[in-house]
């Protein structure tokens, strides 16, 4: 039996994005497909990037500066989705156009600092521990409102919205809970006033779910690519 390559697997998650717009009455394209290229080469994303993906979401930054090097003719939006510390804001305000994980002020106020004003501002997305899990990066729904106005501020930057990952659950009941928690906080953040369009949530595993409970940007690594090595 010949393996599916790259190619048709990315249209599976297209079609898959597109049932789950439809199913649940969500406009076409209002979700934004971001293919996690973590511990995959070059030569992966390029296979995806000839397919037509654009938006590519890394963990690591030194195993994703080397494939921008080799990949810089490429017209790629990079979306940096990892922890991030905070001696290495610099290079990723310098070859990112996106983060999801930023969960504290800090962070945030060196990027503001580090962002090239040529290539205008960062967009951001505060990563939210919904499960309140020691492992995971993110803060509590109680401390979003001020990071959320603290970021807001500030002029290098571009609040977007919010990232998150659910606990890992065999439970579709349990995961769907988490999503939705995550989606009154963003609608929270919308009555406030703040001009924020992306909620960063959805999976391989989950991304029917996320796109139900609203998602507006899914990061699909396992199912584009296949199992990391
Ligand atoms: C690895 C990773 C993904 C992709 O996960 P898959 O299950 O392989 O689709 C998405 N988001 C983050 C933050 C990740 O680290």
């Amino acid at each position: 039996m010949k393996t599916m390559g790259i190619g048709e697997r990315l249209q599976q998650v297209r079609t898959r994005i597109e049932q789950a717009q439809r199913q649940s009455g969500r406009a076409p394209g209002s979700v934004c497909l971001v293919a996690v290229s973590k511990t995959q080469s070059a030569d992966a994303l390029i296979e995806a990037y000839r397919h037509g993906q654009r938006h590519f979401g890394e963990n690591y930054l030194q195993e994703a500066i080397e494939k921008q090097s080799s990949l810089a003719h490429f017209r790629i939006t990079w979306h940096f989705i990892g922890p991030v510390q905070s001696n290495k804001t610099r290079i990723i305000a310098d070859r990112f156009s996106w983060v999801h994980s930023v969960d504290r002020l800090k962070i945030a106020r060196r990027l503001n600092e580090q962002r090239p004003a040529e290539l205008g501002p960062l967009n951001i997305c505060v990563q939210i521990n919904i499960d309140s899990e020691s492992t995971k990066s993110g803060i509590a729904l109680e401390k979003l409102p001020e990071l959320a106005a603290q970021i807001a501020d500030l002029p290098g930057l571009r609040f977007r919205g919010l990232m998150a990952i659910p606990k890992e659950s065999d439970s579709a009941e349990s995961t769907k809970a988490s999503f939705r928690k995550i989606s009154a906080a963003f609608e929270d953040l919308l009555a406030q006033g703040f001009p924020i369009d992306t909620l960063s949530m959805g999976m391989s595993g989950d991304l029917e779910t996320a796109i139900a409970e609203g998602s507006t940007l899914v990061r699909i690594g396992t199912s584009i690519f296949g199992p990391r090595r």
